[in-house]
């Protein structure tokens, strides 16, 4: 399978060795009706092995979200066939449902149903800090 035989979609490259998996779960590419290929241990000139997600689909996804897993993903936008955008996700202002607050004492742990929202408060130390209690993530 090469990038050739995407239409519409992404390519989601340089994926840290084995990180691939979580990606998956943390884009929610389960629940997606297009198909999704996980490219495990690819060869690579920059890191000795690495993963690649490729999606073919005209869909959006919520892609911000990588610049949290690991920025040094890069994201290819695919469309008809061509690579039309090629980047680094930045750090997203604000991530939804991907990291849990572990303070006990926080809503999110009495209301399961609420979202677990953290914000970014500090782009260079990269740190988020949960909506509600204000609770450093690790
Ligand atoms: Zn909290």
């Amino acid at each position: 399978m090469n990038i050739d035989s995407i239409k519409n979609g992404y390519v989601i490259d340089h994926i840290k060795e084995g990180k691939g998996m979580q990606i998956y779960e943390d884009l929610k590419l389960g629940e997606l009706n297009c198909p999704v290929a996980i490219i495990k241990n690819a060869k690579s000139n920059k890191m000795q092995k690495k993963d690649i997600i490729k999606v073919d689909g005209n869909i959006q996804l919520n892609i911000d979200v990588l610049g949290y897993i690991d920025s040094d993903i890069t994201i290819n936008v695919v469309k008809d066939s061509k690579i039309i955008k090629k980047y680094h996700p930045e750090l997203p202002e604000k991530i939804t449902n991907i990291i849990k607050c572990k303070n006990p004492r926080c809503i999110t742990s009495i209301e399961q149903e609420l979202d677990q929202v953290f914000v970014l408060t500090d782009k260079e130390k990269r740190v988020y800090r949960c909506k509600y209690c204000e609770s450093k993530a690790k």
